[in-house]
C-alpha cells in the first residue's frame, strides 16, 4: 500500500504509457497459462492484504486516486486478458475432416465439444463477474477514501484555526471518528480481497480441470479430437520443417457391433477402454493416442517411418489377440477381440487432413480384405494430390 502510494505521488503516466502498459498486458496474456496467470493474481492480492496489516491507514496523499486508478486499470486488464486466453484457446476449434465417419461418433463428438464449451463459457463468466464485482468495490473505496481525505484535511486546518480547549476536542473527536470508519473500510476491502484470493484459487483448480476435460476422452483417457487435431497439426509442421518421417496410424476394433448385442454397452465400453490401454502401453512417449470416434483410434508416430509403425501395428495387433476379457456381468471370458489397422506415412508438404484420410483407407481396406490385418500406404504409394 504504501508502495502504491509512493508511485501515486511520483507517477504521471501519459497515453504512450497506458498503451504501453495494456500491450504488455495483452503479450503476458500470451505467453502465460490461465492457470499461471490467476495463482499471480492470487498470490498478488495475498501480498497486499499482508501489507494492509501493517498499514494504520492515515489520510491519503492527493494522488491516492491514481493509485486505485493504476489498480482499476490493472483488474481490468485482466479481464481482458482472461477473455483473450479462452477465446484463443477454446473458440476456434475445428472439427477433424472424416470419410466414413459413423452418424453417431460425429454426433457424439459435436455433444462433447458444446458441453465443453459451455463448460469453458460457464467459468469465464464468473471470473468476469467475480472481476466486475471487486472493479465495482474497489471504485467505492476509492470515492470513500477520497472522502476521508478532504475530511482530514478539513480537520487539519480547523485544528490550526482552533484558540480553546472545547474546539480541540471537538476536532480530536473528528478525527477519531473518521480513523475509525476509515478502520472499517479497510477491513472489509481486506475480507473482500481474502475472498476473491480463496475464489480465484477455487476458479484456477476448475478451469485446469476444464482445460483436461477439453482434451481428453472420457471414456479412456486418451486424448479426444481435439488434441488430436492439435498434435497432428504441430507434428505435420515440424516433420516438414526437419525432413523427417511421420507416421499416422488409424485402428478400429472387428465386428464390435456384435459384441455391443451379445454382452450389452457395458461389457463394450470395457473393450473400448481395454483396447486404449493396451494401445497406450505401446505408445512412446513421443507418440500420441486418441480416440477418433466409437471404437476407433488414431496413433501419430513422430519421427517414424512406416515400416516401425506397421511392426507397432502387428505387436499390438497380437496382444489384442491375447487379452482375455471378461463380461461385466457374468464375469465370463468374451473370447477373442481383434482390432483392423491402417497406416499411412507423410508425403512432401502434405496436410494432416490428407494424412489422416489415407491411414483411414488403408484402415477400410484392411476390413475389406477381411480384418485382424495392418494395410501400410508408404511415399511410394499413389498420392491423392
Ligand atoms: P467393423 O468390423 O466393420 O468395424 O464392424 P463394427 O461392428 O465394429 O462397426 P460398426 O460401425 O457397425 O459398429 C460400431 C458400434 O459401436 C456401433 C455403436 O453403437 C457402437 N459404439 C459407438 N461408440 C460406443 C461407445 O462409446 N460404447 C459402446 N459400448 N458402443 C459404442
Ligand atoms: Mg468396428
Ligand atoms: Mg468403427
Amino acid at each position: 500500500m504504501m508502495l502504491l502510494k509512493r508511485i501515486a505521488g511520483t507517477w504521471n503516466p501519459t497515453s504512450f504509457d497506458l498503451v504501453f502498459a495494456f500491450l504488455f498486458g495483452l503479450a503476458c496474456a500470451h505467453v502465460m497459462p490461465i492457470g499461471g496467470m490467476l495463482a499471480r493474481i492470487g498470490e498478488a492480492m495475498g501480498r497486499f492484504v499482508t501489507a494492509m496489516d501493517a498499514v494504520a491507514w492515515p489520510q491519503l496523499p492527493a494522488g491516492g486516486g491514481m493509485a486505485a486508478g493504476a489498480l482499476l486499470g490493472l483488474a481490468a486488464l485482466v479481464v481482458v486478458a482472461v477473455g483473450l486466453v479462452l477465446r484463443a484457446r477454446y473458440g476456434a476449434a475445428r472439427p477433424l475432416a472424416r470419410r466414413d465417419a459413423p452418424a453417431e461418433a460425429a454426433r457424439e463428438a459435436v455433444r462433447e465439444t458444446d458441453e465443453q464449451a459451455q463448460m469453458i463459457a460457464r467459468i469465464n463468466a464468473q471470473l468476469e463477474a467475480q472481476l466486475a464485482a471487486l472493479l465495482s468495490f474497489v471504485s467505492r473505496y476509492i470515492k470513500q477514501s477520497d472522502a476521508a481525505s478532504a475530511s482530514w484535511s478539513d480537520a487539519q486546518s480547523q485544528l490550526k484555526a482552533a484558540t480553546s480547549v472545547e474546539q480541540i476536542r471537538s476536532v480530536v473527536q473528528i478525527l477519531v471518528a473518521q480513523h475509525e470508519a476509515e478502520q472499517r473500510n479497510a477491513r472489509e476491502l481486506r475480507n473482500r480481497l481474502e475472498e476473491a484470493h480463496a475464489r480465484s484459487e477455487e476458479m484456477r483448480e476448475r478451469l485446469a480441470e476444464a482445460e483436461t476435460a477439453a482434451r481428453v476422452d472420457a471414456l479412456t483417457g486418451v486424448a479426444n479430437r481435439r488434441l488430436l487435431e492439435t498434435f497432428l497439426d504441430e507434428t505435420v509442421a515440424k516433420s516438414h520443417s526437419e525432413a523427417s518421417p511421420l507416421c499416422v496410424m488409424m485402428t478400429d476394433i472387428d465386428h464390435f457391433k456384435k459384441i455391443n448385442d451379445t454382452f450389452g454397452h457395458q461389457t463394450g465400453d470395457t473393450v473400448i477402454r481395454r483396447f486404449a490401454d493396451l494401445l497406450s502401453r505401446n505408445a512412446r512417449a513421443t507418440d500420441l493416442v486418441a480416440r477418433y470416434g466409437g471404437e476407433e483410434f488414431a496413433i501419430v508416430f513422430p519421427r517414424t517411418a512406416s515400416g516401425n509403425a506397421f511392426q507397432m501395428a502387428e505387436g499390438i495387433r497380437s496382444q489384442l489377440q491375447e487379452t482375455e476379457i471378461h463380461d461385466v456381468e457374468s464375469g465370463r471370458p468374451i473370447g477373442e477381440v481383434t482390432a483392423s489397422f491402417g497406416i499411412a506415412e507423410i508425403h512432401e508438404g502434405e496436410t494432416s487432413t490428407s494424412l489422416i484420410r489415407r491411414a483411414d483407407r488403408k484402415l477400410y481396406e484392411s476390413k475389406r480384405k477381411g480384418r485382424n490385418r495392418t494395410e501400410v500406404e508408404t511415399v511410394s504409394c499413389e498420392r491423392t494430390d
